[in-house]
């Protein structure tokens, strides 16, 4: 049967009208607690007022000029992300692999213009997902993904997740850059170790490479600081990409990088249509202004505090199916053990009402709004109780 989309989704029979805070609403009404908000997306739940009148607002003015004029909101929020980070530049964007994209080019170019421009090779960790780009996949690294799209390209080096000697190895003198997931996602809620990212650090000052972090699902507060890697202290990166939470809902992206990484980037080296269009820049700071407001990420620290050891006892009360609880402040994941699927497990939450993930990993997947109470808690904890009991072995 003909039909008009692209088979490249496979989504449930469900189809959502409307959300409110956690909820999500079915058509007919039926609601169901939201603890994927939209893969980390929705970070401060459905219909929060004041990123809709934000937008609201921005809509009845004016939608675009693209940046071939200035757009005031842009100026705003990068000043709001550079006073409060280590950044200095920010490049707009509409998504999270582009993001990545300009962060590339970025590292790429920084030694371009430095009169190296052999040194182009960026090296990854295994379980990386950096997007869907040409680019992305090839940073990645995921055979999966790669597979069916030509040639591979040039310049992308991999080695073992947390393999600080295998890095320290793989560094040669084409190297530009290490990207990096400070917590992987996609690959199955890996928190890298804050020890781990000071060596990161420590190798790019001894090589002369970049160091560039993805935050695009583990940024925007979703740790408990605004940027995961701000836990590590003294690992700050030259180069930063994030989306997904820094627009609640709306797509829009970022790389930021340092003065020093960011310098060459000049007229004609990059550019983007969307890019940071009125829209997405009153969101954006709406979203930052919550984020950043007193108070805010100490909440979500202790939630998520709150929703690790609700995790924790849930697993050990089903040892015999789960392996561990993953992951960092309010992106967590139980790892499930072999013979268990956590699709499976994700159909059954689905089935009582409660919308998870999966990740690579065979991880079941928790990336629920920062806004979450104790009740939300416990409501998702009793449900995924109730799902893992059901669980068979397949
Ligand atoms: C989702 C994701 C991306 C890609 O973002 P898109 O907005 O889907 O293009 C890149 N990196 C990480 C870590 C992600 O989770």
């Amino acid at each position: 049967m003909p039909k008009p989309l692209m088979e490249t989704y496979s989504p449930p029979d469900l189809v959502f009208e409307r959300g409110e805070g956690v909820f999500l609403h079915e058509r007919g009404g039926e609601e169901y607690l939201d603890f994927i908000s939209g893969i980390a997306v929705n970070s401060l739940g459905h219909n929060h007022p004041k990123l809709v009148s934000a937008l609201k607002d921005q809509a009845d003015r004016l939608w675009h000029t693209s940046n071939m004029f200035r757009v005031p909101g842009q100026i705003e929020l990068a000043e709001k992300y550079c006073r409060d980070s280590f950044a200095d530049r920010v490049f707009f964007t509409n998504s999270g692999t582009e993001a990545i994209e300009a962060a590339i080019k970025t590292a790429r170019h920084w030694h371009f213009a430095n009169g190296r421009p052999d040194r182009y090779r960026i090296i990854t960790f295994t379980g990386a997902f950096h997007g869907r780009s040409y680019g992305a996949i090839n940073a990645g690294g995921n055979p999966k993904y790669l597979e069916g799209f030509g040639p591979r390209m040039e310049g992308f080096d991999q080695v073992e997740f947390g393999d600080h000697q295998a890095m320290r190895d793989a560094v040669t003198e084409e190297t530009a850059a290490i990207l990096v997931e400070p917590v992987q996602g996609e690959g199955g809620v890996r928190a890298l170790p804050d020890v781990c990212l000071r060596g990161l650090r420590e190798l790019c000052d001894e090589h002369g490479l970049l160091l560039i972090y993805d935050e695009v699902q583990c940024g925007a507060g979703r740790t408990g600081k605004m940027w995961a890697h701000e836990w590590a202290g003294s690992a700050r990166p030259d180069i930063m990409a994030v989306a997904k939470g820094v627009g609640g809902g709306f797509p829009m992206g970022a790389c930021l990088t340092t003065d020093e990484a960011g310098a060459h980037m000049v007229v004609g080296t990059h550019g983007s249509t969307f890019g940071g269009n009125p829209l997405a820049m009153a969101v954006g700071n709406a979203v930052y202004d919550v984020m950043s407001a007193p108070g805010f990420l100490d909440g979500v620290t202790d939630i998520a505090n709150y929703l690790g050891q609700q995790l924790s006892g849930l697993a050990d009360r089903h040892s015999d199916k789960v392996e561990e609880v993953r992951g960092r402040g309010l992106l967590l994941g139980l790892k499930l053990r072999d013979g268990y699927v956590n699709k499976t497990l994700a159909k059954l939450a689905r089935d009582h009402h409660l919308l998870i993930g999966a990740a690579g990993d065979n991880v079941a997947r928790m990336a629920p709004p920062l806004i979450i109470e104790q009740a939300h808690v416990r409501q998702a904890v009793e449900t995924l109780d109730a799902a893992l009991g059901e669980l068979a072995a397949e």
